[in-house]
């Protein structure tokens, strides 16, 4: 958005960085926050301190939270609805024109519109330039190419759904290049929810792409890609894929209507052994329908698989996700106070108590047949990360 707006050249724009404690929010006109359901509490103490200290200016809220509960925004001046990067414009011509509207809701079509890749000189290079791979050697940040998820899995919260639309490979290249040229960066971490595209020929095209760039990558990868495709990957740069499996039970695949098939899975991971790029592998615990041995089946079937790294999350029903909106689908009771980014916690974390870690409870038995306790779900995440820790597949 920062990028957007610079190019209209209607105002100056900075990014405050907050991870650098010690600086010091300089007087803006405009003030613009990106809010998530984890973030709410935060962003509103700081809009209040911001206009405590700087009386005339105006705040701009968007993101995730905004759009499903702009109510909770009411000391702001103006809400974006979903995308920003032409309300942002249209709001901006508003501001100078006095008058801003309350909400702004403008859609954004990327299969049509075209919009700069982000500069990344509004932060520091100490924040763009990373070590994202085993080697720290390995210069290299964040980038990405597409938007968008088809698909609707139950416990996921993303509001970026709907077709996929992705950046032409000429643009892409232009971004490897000024990130190489500019930053001296080696390795990319593609962001996309689908790092390879479904259809084949456009896949092949992008791979060839990234492997004239002469740079590695790592990105997230459907169950179910071609053979051919990890093989042409790999020789693209990629060392390491990502894999959302979320359980080891086809019955629980489904009621999360998350559309892969366990054999999929089986298939993805041993192409990527085969072929020598890093595989990770993400669990969910917690998820509706799981039986009552999903322990003992996900052990089982990590030693058959063994992939290189296991994620394992807890269920965390975020607003937005279908099971927040429809609880009653999967027979289960929320109790989440805080919107905390627990489910990303919980990978790591060896304390995290019942409550923190189980937020919900389901009915008994629920939709989907008989159904485990709160303490039920909770120990199972204590196992397996137990399992996983000792198996060195954490991180
Ligand atoms: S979890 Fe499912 S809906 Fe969410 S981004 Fe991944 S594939 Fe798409």
């Amino acid at each position: 958005l920062s990028t957007i707006i610079e190019e209209t050249k209607k105002c100056n724009i900075s990014i405050c960085d907050l991870r650098d404690a010690t600086k010091d929010i300089q007087e803006s006109d405009l003030f613009f926050y990106g809010c998530a359901s984890p973030d709410l509490e935060e962003v509103l103490t700081l809009q209040k301190m911001l206009k405590q200290k700087y009386p005339k200016s105006k705040h701009i809220v968007g993101g995730a939270h905004a759009t499903l509960f702009p109510q909770d925004f009411a000391h702001f001046d103006s809400v974006v609805i979903n995308r920003g990067e032409r309300a942002v414009v249209q709001l901006i011509d508003d501001v100078q024109a006095g008058s801003l509207k309350w909400n702004y809701n403008v859609p954004v079509d990327y299969r049509r519109e075209y919009y700069p890749y982000p500069k990344r000189s509004f932060l520091s290079e100490d924040k763009i330039v990373t070590s994202l791979f085993k080697s720290e050697k390995i210069k290299s940040t964040t980038v990405l190419f597409s938007h968008g998820c088809p698909f609707d899995c139950g416990f996921c919260a993303n509001y970026n759904r709907g077709a996929i639309a992705r950046r032409s490979n000429q643009d892409i290249s232009d971004e490897i290049d000024y990130l190489k040229s500019e930053y001296g960066i080696d390795g990319i971490s593609l962001q996309d929810e689908i790092c390879i595209p479904f259809k084949e020929q456009e896949a092949i095209d992008f791979l060839m792409m990234i492997k004239s760039k002469n740079i590695l990558w790592r990105g997230q990868l459907r169950a179910g890609v071609k053979e051919n495709l990890i093989a042409l990957a790999k020789e693209s740069g990629c060392v390491e894929l990502s894999i959302g499996m979320e359980s080891v039970v086809q019955k629980v695949i489904d009621i999360a209507h998350k559309n892969i098939k366990v054999s999929d899975v089986v298939k993805s991971l041993a192409d990527c052994r085969k072929y020598g790029v890093f595989s990770r592998l993400y669990l969910l615990n917690g998820l509706p329908g799981e039986p009552k041995n999903v322990v003992e089946l996900t052990k089982q079937f990590i030693e058959q698989n063994n992939p290189d790294v296991v994620l394992l999350s807890s269920l965390q029903p975020y607003p937005g996700s279908p099971i927040y909106n429809n609880p009653e689908r999967y027979g289960i009771t929320l109790m989440m106070e805080k919107f905390e980014l627990n489910h990303l916690r919980n990978r790591f974390k060896t304390d995290s108590t019942l409550e923190e870690t189980v937020p919900f409870e389901y009915s008994n038995p629920g939709p989907f047949g008989e159904t485990l306790s709160r303490q039920e779900i909770y120990d199972n995440l204590l196992e397996l990360q137990k399992f996983l820790r000792e198996r060195h597949m954490v991180k």
